[in-house]
């Protein structure tokens, strides 16, 4: 179980090696995904909140990576933090994640990308539930539920 200091020290000194990488041009990103995909993976976008696709969706099952199909979460760990997004207290393994300090926007974030694609998913926090204490925030746009 990941808790805090573990995602601080992965910003700090260096993330989990990828199970493998998925890398292409931003032009062949473009012709891939959606335009809200595009906006929020590559783009770093946020999307609003409540007006998302996984907000307020509890059912059972796995939430992919929308850019290269890595399993990010599982629906197991999904709960429902009143933030407008979903939220996760764990990912789907350690590795699947990468960790980046985020200063944009005049605060102190860290950033959580897919660790295979490098692709924007949100944010972490660390007011989530016991016993952990992570909040995942994430775009439902980077997502794909199966
Ligand atoms: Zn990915």
């Amino acid at each position: 179980m990941l808790r805090w200091i573990d995602v601080l020290t992965f910003a700090k000194y260096g993330n989990p090696e990828p199970p493998r990488r998925v890398e292409k041009t931003e032009a062949e990103w473009a012709a891939a995904l959606t335009p809200a995909q595009y906006q929020v993976l590559r783009q770093h976008h946020t999307e609003p909140p409540y007006r998302n696709a996984y907000c307020r969706s509890y059912e059972p099952g796995r939430y992919q990576c929308a850019g290269c199909g890595s399993l990010l979460f599982d629906a197991a760990t999904k709960y429902h933090a009143i933030s407008g997004w979903p939220s996760f207290t764990q990912p789907a393994a350690p590795s699947a994640i990468r960790y980046h300090f985020d200063d944009t926007h005049h605060m102190q974030r860290v950033e959580v990308r897919c660790n295979v694609c490098g692709g924007h998913l949100g944010h972490v926090f660390p007011d989530g539930p016991a016993p952990a204490g992570l909040r995942y925030c994430i775009n439902s746009a980077s997502l794909v539920r199966v």
